[in-house]
C-alpha cells in the first residue's frame, strides 16, 4: 500500500575482503554506509500511524482519503479530544470571515480565518502529516490524521514546513499563512474530517475572534453532525448542452426561471455555457 512504507537511514559499514592472486596479501576496502529500505509490516504500521486500523490503511494519494458515508452513520462514535488541557492548540487566533456551510450557493467544509501571510500555522492536535502538497484549489495544504481518528486539514499556505510521515505534535508549527490556490485575500482555510466527511469545525470547537478552544472533552459523533452533508447529496445538478435555455432547462425539470436563478445566483439574462451545471432542485 502506498505511503506504507517510509524510508529510513540503517547505517551499515560493509567491509570487502579482496585477496589478491600473485601474493598471499589481504587489503582491507571499507564501503560508505549505504541507505536501506525499510518496509513497515502491518504490526509496525498499526503501532505508528495514527488510526491505522480505523482507517485500513494511510492513504497518501487523495487529499480527503478514505471516504466512508457518514450521513447514514447508525451509531455514535466518542471521541476523546482531551486527556489534559496541553492535548489542544488552536491551529490559528484570527476573525472567521467564513462559515462552514453554504456560500454563494455551494458548498464550504470549512471555516476560513483571517490571516497576514507569513503567520504560523500550528497543528491542533498530536498526529501524523497524512498530505503535504500543492493543489490548484486549496494551494499548499497540509493535512493531518490525529491519534483520536479525526483528520485536519490546512489549505492556502504560503509555505509548508513539514513532509508526509512526519509526526507532529500539538501546537506545533506545520506551515506559514498566505494566498495561495483558489484564494483572494490571505487567510486559513481550515477543514476537521471523520473518515473522509467534513464535519462542522464549530461542533468542536468554541471560535470566537479573541479565542479558539474546545467545546468539550468528549466528541459524541453521530449522523446529526452530517446533515449538512446529506442536504448537499441531494442536489441535482444539469449540464449544460448546446441548445439550452434556462426556459428549456425550467420546462425540463418543472421548476421556474426564477427559482433557477435564485438556486445558482445568476440573472435572467446570463449566458449559459456549454459544460457549466446548474443546480435545478
Ligand atoms: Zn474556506
Amino acid at each position: 500500500m502506498k505511503g506504507m512504507f517510509l524510508v529510513s537511514l540503517l547505517l551499515v559499514c560493509n567491509i570487502v575482503f579482496s585477496f589478491s592472486p600473485d601474493s598471499a596479501i589481504v587489503s582491507v576496502e571499507k564501503i560508505e554506509p549505504k541507505p536501506a529500505m525499510v518496509v513497515w509490516d502491518i504490526n509496525d504500521s498499526l503501532y505508528h500511524i495514527p488510526s491505522f486500523d480505523l482507517y485500513c490503511g494511510f492513504d497518501q494519494t487523495k487529499i480527503w482519503g478514505m471516504k466512508v458515508d457518514q450521513t447514514k452513520k447508525k451509531d455514535t462514535t466518542t471521541i476523546k479530544l482531551l486527556h489534559d488541557s496541553c492535548d489542544f492548540h488552536s491551529p490559528w487566533i484570527g476573525r472567521l470571515t467564513s462559515e462552514y456551510g453554504w456560500r454563494n450557493n455551494r458548498p464550504h467544509y470549512g471555516i476560513d480565518l483571517k490571516l497576514s501571510t507569513g503567520d504560523s500555522v500550528q497543528s491542533v492536535f498530536d498526529g501524523m502529516i497524512r498530505i503535504s502538497r500543492y493543489s490548484a484549489s486549496y494551494g499548499h495544504v497540509v493535512v493531518i490524521r490525529h491519534l483520536n481518528g479525526l483528520e485536519t486539514l490546512y489549505a492556502h499556505l504560503s509555505k509548508r514546513l513539514v513532509k508526509e510521515g512526519d509526526e507532529i505534535h500539538t501546537g506545533e508549527v506545520l506551515g506559514l499563512g498566505g494566498n495561495t490556490g483558489r484564494s483572494f485575500g490571505s487567510h486559513l482555510h481550515f477543514e476537521t474530517r471523520y473518515l473522509g466527511e467534513p464535519i462542522n469545525p464549530r461542533s468542536i470547537f468554541e471560535i470566537n475572534d479573541s479565542s479558539f478552544t474546545i467545546k468539550e472533552e468528549l466528541l459524541m459523533l453521530n449522523a446529526s453532525h452530517f446533515t449538512f452533508l446529506k442536504e448537499v447529496r441531494r442536489i441535482k445538478y444539469h449540464r449544460v448542452r448546446s441548445g439550452d435555455s434556462l426556459w428549456r432547462i425550467s420546462k425540463k425539470y418543472g421548476v421556474s426561471i426564477s427559482k433557477l436563478c435564485r438556486l445558482n445566483g445568476i440573472s435572467r439574462k446570463k449566458t449559459l455555457r456549454i459544460g457549466e451545471r446548474l443546480r435545478y432542485n
